[in-house]
């Protein structure tokens, strides 16, 4: 759909520049604004189908399983995501925390990470968690052209399956910024984006109180939920504040009768290859 909006729009372009053929002006420019907003949106949000299917909540799965009815009549799973691991000593604690409160959840790994701590992979599958796709290196996969984007996916998913045995289907982009080549060469691959519904901008300097009201305030059953567990070399890297949130975040949604799942018990999506 997208492919043939581009389409037409640039067939109007082209038919406007170099045959002068001039279509009523107001419908060019109102064709021209409304694929410029689709195309930003698309690039921009986590959550657009644009470009092709991103999962970012349960309900976007192609055939969900039955939420569980719980509190007032509101459906009630959610998934805790952990981008940019694994690195300690945040990945350890993180995984402490988890244990402690019976919850399972999926990391997306960058493959250097994985490449210089396997074991930390290793025990994060064996503690029952899932491993994602987030990249080699995290790099800024939206500027990268077709082939290096399948070359950085494929590094990563290397070190993955030497660390932790699979392949996964999972991938989360890089800086959350997205286009049209790379949902090709994850089409291509047999992977699938991975996107969020809430997120605490805890990639940041960010204090334990704001993760915890940016997550409590923003989460909707069925929500994705984007925190980090590592770093990407350039936001900082302290990520005490998250694991500290995270002792109150999952008690709090317990309590309003919210269970916690994997990204593939979430979305019905099987994450591992082959
Ligand atoms: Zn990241």
């Amino acid at each position: 759909m997208y492919y043939r909006a581009s389409s037409i729009v640039l067939l109007i372009l082209c038919l406007n520049i170099f045959w002068g053929v001039k279509p009523v002006n107001y419908t060019l420019y109102a064709l021209i604004a409304a694929w410029t907003a689709v195309s930003l949106r698309g690039m921009t949000s986590m959550r657009s189908q644009v470009f092709g299917r991103v999962y970012w909540r349960g309900e976007s799965a192609p055939t969900p399983a039955p939420p569980p009815r719980v509190g007032r009549g509101v459906t009630g799973a959610v998934a805790l995501t952990f981008d940019d691991g694994p690195s300690e000593p945040f990945t350890g604690r993180v995984l402490d925390t988890l244990k402690a409160h019976g919850v399972k959840a999926t990391f997306f790994v960058i493959g250097e990470n994985v490449r210089k701590a396997p074991e930390l992979a290793k025990r994060i599958v064996a503690e029952g968690h899932e491993l994602g796709n987030h990249s080699q290196t995290h790099p800024w996969v939206f500027k990268m052209l077709f082939r290096t984007i399948s070359e950085d996916i494929e590094q990563c998913q290397r070190e993955i399956e030497k660390a932790a045995g699979y392949r996964p289907r999972f991938f989360r982009q890089p800086v959350g910024l997205n286009n049209p080549s790379v949902m090709k060469v994850l089409d291509g691959m047999g992977m699938v984006m991975v996107g969020w519904q809430a997120r605490a901008y805890d990639g940041f300097r960010v204090k334990k109180e704001e993760v915890v009201s940016r997550i409590l305030g923003s989460v909707r059953p069925g929500g994705i939920i984007l925190l980090h567990d590592g770093c990407d070399g350039v936001m900082g890297c302290d990520r005490t504040p998250t694991i500290e949130a995270l002792d109150e975040i999952i008690p709090a949604l317990k309590a309003k009768g919210y269970e916690f799942r994997t990204v593939s018990g979430l979305v019905g999506v099987e994450n591992r290859q082959g």
